[in-house]
């Protein structure tokens, strides 16, 4: 009892003996980092902000914007040429229908989390099974299609960076199952008129790393190519009907620079 006591007695004299500010943690005499801007752990470097990460992989973390839940209506999202919603939601998961739907909010740099399901019984081949797109920036697809058990051209399977380049591996599940891309990217940059970087992604599909910082050259196009352009710097997530039912849910996504708010 007495050595218990002497602990919680230590113990608030250390509590009251605190300092109100955080307690210096790192050092004011270190060399300079590269970048010139911080000592090697400097001191006064300001600490990252807390997020909780979701409960079980695929699930948004604390700061994430859901785009589409399981509670989610699509008050986020439009049709691109501005006519009224055709697809389908029930029950948070939303059904591809005529036409191009893309978000309300324009993003650059982001994280952004996607599910989808391709229909089963499986239809068609090649592109024409189960064929969608989540288009970046509302240019830059990475494609979505039945690619198990369904050749087509490399740069046109599912995770490729649609007719640019082929993923690193097909990871994909089979027709009906839920399958998930997590997408790091960067919008491109521009001087003027001119592209300064190119837009680049990593991709992970069903947790498999498909594009390890993979650059764009371009915008998406089918049999042509699109160079840069200014406005590409800036714009929505899409979702593309390619007439095939293709279902989607659990769409989140974290801006890491450049998020403009809905108007
Ligand atoms: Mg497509």
């Amino acid at each position: 009892m007495l050595r218990r006591l002497g602990f919680v007695g230590a113990l608030a004299l250390v509590t009251a003996a605190a300092p109100a500010q955080t307690p210096n943690l790192g050092y004011d005499d270190t060399p300079m980092q590269p970048n010139g801007r911080w000592r090697i752990h400097d001191s006064r470097r300001p600490q990252p902000r807390v997020v909780t990460a979701g409960a079980r992989p695929g699930d948004a973390p604390s700061d994430a914007i859901r785009l589409l839940g399981p509670d989610s209506d699509l008050s986020r999202w439009r049709m691109h040429d501005g006519s009224a919603i055709t697809w389908k939601l029930a029950g948070g998961v939303l059904e591809s229908a005529k036409g191009l739907i893309e978000t309300t909010d324009r993003f650059s740099d982001f994280q952004l989390h996607v599910e989808w399901a391709t229909p089963a019984p499986p239809k068609g081949d090649s592109q024409a099974r189960g064929n969608s797109g989540v288009f970046l920036l509302g240019q830059f697809e990475v494609q979505v299609l039945d690619s198990y058990q369904n050749p087509t051209y490399a740069d046109g399977q599912a995770a490729a960076l649609y007719g640019q380049s082929p993923p690193l591996v097909n990871a994909s599940r089979g027709p009906g199952e839920w399958q998930s891309y997590d997408i790091v990217f960067t919008a491109p940059r521009f001087s003027g008129a001119a592209m300064s970087t190119p837009a680049v992604a990593t991709v992970l599909h069903n947790g498999v790393v498909v594009h390890n910082a993979t650059a764009f050259w371009g915008a998406t196009a089918h049999r042509a190519i699109v160079p840069y352009a200014p406005e590409m710097a800036r714009g929505p997530i899409a979702l593309q009907d390619h007439q095939n039912p293709v279902r989607f849910r659990n769409i989140w996504i974290r801006p890491l620079a450049g998020y403009d708010a809905p108007q």
